[in-house]
């Protein structure tokens, strides 16, 4: 069972808000979160440029620590840039990225984010939320990642919210999160569709009552003891978030693990069959219960490096190129994931280790 339940809400020190998102709708329904949650400075910038996120030093250079300090308390309201309008694919985890938002408050030592958006880590919010989530229609039945898997056909087509961004992690300041399950769950689309967003955070009240008619599935993203406790900073605790797990998965949503990113460090088998009991005693006895698992290996890649180490220059994550294999991506980029041995045996643990102690989980993935 879960020892805790209480969670960390995140309470942006400055909110802006640029001059095209200033009418929007939702703008205000975000500010109004905002007021609520003891938001006091709030500027309406004249124009579109988002500027004043840089601290200088006194030498007139920029200050790295202040500027990443102001950007982390900082929350922007942008309407999305046009680009967003046409979804881009997001294998393995989905046929369709789905931004509500870019950035995230928390402090993970690895994160995803870092080197794949640019600047000081702000979080934007997107206005627009009605020109975001009308474009899923026209994404509908296509797309090749669920549509052609068996084990994930009747999913139906797939958007994945959560790429770029911890959307339960503002909710409590964005509403966007529960606008989406709403639209997802009562909007009449071309064809079956599923909502998926994934969370290192916990506060899922919100949530409980929406009319998500089975089709968002939340995934709490989890990992082990030593990994959660030492590089996750500014996240709710691993159990906070498996109780909010618990909790949706008992109102009836299709839940989800994301064990991410899985890291072989001191005694891992011990600390992930811990991870894995735990969560199977939280979900015990839901009825219905609908559950799948992903997992990701730590991986990163020379831009990831450079931005984590200056974000946290005395962090103790391995990022080692020599302990690691090169993998080329598309358009010849690289990436650095663990040797095929080390990658054949944490797979082969997980995938026992899984079968034995979560036997209800529908595995999705494993990287
Ligand atoms: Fe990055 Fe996710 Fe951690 Fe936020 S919760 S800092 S997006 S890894």
């Amino acid at each position: 069972m879960p020892t805790s339940t209480s969670t960390r809400l995140w309470v942006p020190r400055r909110v802006l808000v640029t001059r095209s998102a200033a009418e929007r709708p939702h703008t205000a329904t975000i500010l109004e979160r905002c007021a609520a949650a003891g938001v006091t400075d709030v500027e309406f910038l004249p124009a579109d440029r988002i500027t004043g996120l840089r601290v200088t030093g006194p030498d007139g250079e920029t200050d790295e620590r202040a500027t990443y300090a102001r950007a982390k308390s900082t929350l922007v309201v942008v309407v999305s840039p046009p680009s967003q309008r046409r979804l881009q694919p997001i294998p393995p985890s989905a046929d369709w990225r789905l931004d509500l938002a870019q950035g995230c408050p928390a402090h993970c030592q690895y994160c995803y984010l870092a080197g794949s958006l640019g600047g000081p880590p702000v979080t934007r919010v997107y206005a627009d939320l009605d020109a975001v989530l009308g474009a899923m229609d026209g994404h509908v039945g296509r797309g090749g990642v669920t549509s052609t898997s068996a084990a994930r056909g009747h999913e139906g087509t797939t958007f994945e919210a959560s790429c770029y961004t911890d959307p339960l992690g503002i909710e409590h300041v964005t509403g966007s999160l529960s606008a989406a399950i709403a639209h997802v769950g009562t909007h009449a689309f071309a064809g079956p569709v599923q909502l998926r967003a994934t969370t290192k955070f916990g506060a899922v009240e919100p949530l409980l009552d929406l009319p998500h008619h089975g089709r968002t599935r939340i995934r709490a993203s989890v990992n082990a003891a030593g990994v959660a406790g030492r590089f996750e900073g500014g996240t709710d605790p691993v159990p906070v978030r498996l109780a909010g797990l618990g909790a949706l998965a008992r109102a009836g949503y299709p839940v989800g693990l994301t064990i991410a990113p899985i890291m072989p460090r001191g005694d891992w088998r011990a600390e992930y069959g811990a991870l894995l009991d735990a969560a199977a005693d939280e979900l015990a006895g839901v009825p219905g219960l609908d559950l799948t698992v992903e997992c990701i290996t730590h991986r990163f890649t020379p831009s990831s490096k450079d931005v984590l180490e200056d974000w946290y220059p005395r962090t103790q994550l391995e990022m080692d190129p020599d302990a690691r294999s090169r993998k080329r991506g598309k358009f010849g980029s690289v990436k650095y994931v663990y040797p095929a041995a080390t990658m054949a045996e944490l797979r082969s643990w997980f995938a026992d280790a899984l079968e034995a102690r979560i036997p209800a989980a529908r595995p999705l993935y494993w990287t």
